[in-house]
């Protein structure tokens, strides 16, 4: 049999990420965005090897974009696409792996999704709009939180009223579980250790953040919670506060819900705190230029990273290796060693010249001799969702 192709589709509200995926290929034959879908501004971006092209959709919406797209990917898969495969954020506790999309399987994401109202919405409509124009293909939906349903009882629930969790769902969930599993079982590979025999800690630094920790395959503890506002510092969410600062905020200032949540998910992080940017690149450039409020965003976020390692240390046995991963994991050799500079009593230490060298995708090991594991391994959630969708074609 020839190998497979797989498209993998990412919806937002007003935006769709696709890949193509070829089971044998490591490059995709074919990726892009379209976005400021259900506008006039509306546009398809797509690139094959080097090529990139773009196609004005004024108007459209999810469904009439994956129109304009289906042509394309059955020209560059020479007419063998075999199934897709779609990101859905929030699977709630009813997925704790990848499910084929029917009409029981959609009724279940409907029903989680006041647990992730901007989120699993759009993931709907790009769903919706896939199976209408692919009726024959098999479509499989692939959870962000289903990795994190293995968790124990004492490390996703909180403190709270018991009824909060058994009528609402109010619980620790868990994000970012495609690319934790993903890198950790790369980190197997690279180290000749079985997953289903090992012990990782993961850092996943994009955008959003999240640590996580794995043992033989299962992950058993991280650090997002009921939403992904939860631990550690990001982009524009500020991690964890006060739990009282809601009721402070709107006691002190006469803020409402909205304005503390808008605060807290849009306007902090390593925005608010340096009063600069949410990208680290430009964090960076900055501090070399003597920015205070870029070096205190680099500071905190080191160190609050470090801190959400060391409390995900407890989950485990043992300790395999330390996984740096996503924009920042991959790229930021600063970020690496100022967060290791923080776990000296896990025994942790880098090597600088390793630490250097891994960076636009180079994989690798960076810890100095004689010390634990520190590896850097470059996430490709796109890669995994299309091998989920692959299983279950099988
Ligand atoms: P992601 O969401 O995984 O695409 O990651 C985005 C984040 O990665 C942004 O904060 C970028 O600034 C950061 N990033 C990308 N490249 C680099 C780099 N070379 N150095 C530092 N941060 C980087």
């Amino acid at each position: 049999m020839s190998a497979r192709n797989i498209l993998v589709i990412n919806c937002g509200s007003s935006s769709i990420k696709f890949a193509l995926v070829n089971e044998a290929e490591e490059q995709f034959p074919l990726s892009g965005l379209a976005e400021r879908l259900g506008s006039p501004e509306a546009v398809l971006h797509w690139q094959q090897g080097e090529h990139k092209d773009s196609l004005v959709i004024a108007g459209a919406d999810h469904r009439l974009a994956l129109s304009h797209l289906l042509p394309i990917v059955q020209r560059v898969a020479d007419g063998q696409l075999h199934g897709i495969g779609h990101r859905v954020v929030h699977g709630g506790e009813h997925f704790s792996g990848a499910c084929r999309l029917d009409d029981v399987s959609l009724l279940a994401i409907r029903q989680v999704a006041p647990l992730a109202p901007l989120h699993n919405p759009a993931n709907l409509l790009g769903i919706e709009a896939a199976m209408k124009l692919f009726p024959s293909l098999v479509q499989v939906a692939v959870f962000d939180t289903a990795f994190h349903q293995s968790l124990p009882e004492h490390a996703y629930r909180y403190a709270v009223p018991e009824a909060l969790y058994r009528d609402h769902g109010v619980r620790r969930y868990g994000f970012h579980g495609t690319s934790h599993r993903y890198v950790s079982q790369k980190a197997a590979e690279m180290s000749e250790l079985p997953s289903d025999g090992s012990s990782w800690l993961v850092a996943h630094l994009g955008n959003g953040c999240s640590t996580c920790a794995i043992e033989n395959g299962h992950s058993r503890d991280t650090s997002m919670g009921l939403t992904p506002l939860e631990g550690l510092v990001m982009g524009t969410r500020s991690g964890d506060v006060d739990p009282n600062l809601h009721s402070h905020l709107a006691r002190a200032l006469g803020w409402s819900l909205e304005r503390v949540d808008a605060m807290l998910n849009k306007e902090s992080g390593l925005l608010g705190l340096s009063g600069l940017s949410n990208d680290m690149r430009a964090l960076e450039q900055a501090r070399e230029q003597g920015h205070a409020g870029a070096t205190l965003a680099i500071e905190v976020f080191c160190y609050r990273l470090a801190k959400s390692l060391a409390s995900m240390s407890c989950a485990l046995q043992r300790l395999d290796g330390l996984i740096f991963t996503g924009g920042i994991g991959e790229n930021s050799a600063l970020i690496r060693s100022k967060t290791l500079d923080h776990l000296g009593l896990l025994g942790l230490k880098l090597d600088a010249q390793a630490n250097a060298r891994c960076v636009r995708g180079i994989a690798g090991a960076i810890h100095a001799h004689g010390h634990p594991r520190v590896l850097v391994v470059p996430t490709n959630e796109e890669r995994q969702i299309a091998l989920d969708t692959l299983a279950l074609l099988d």
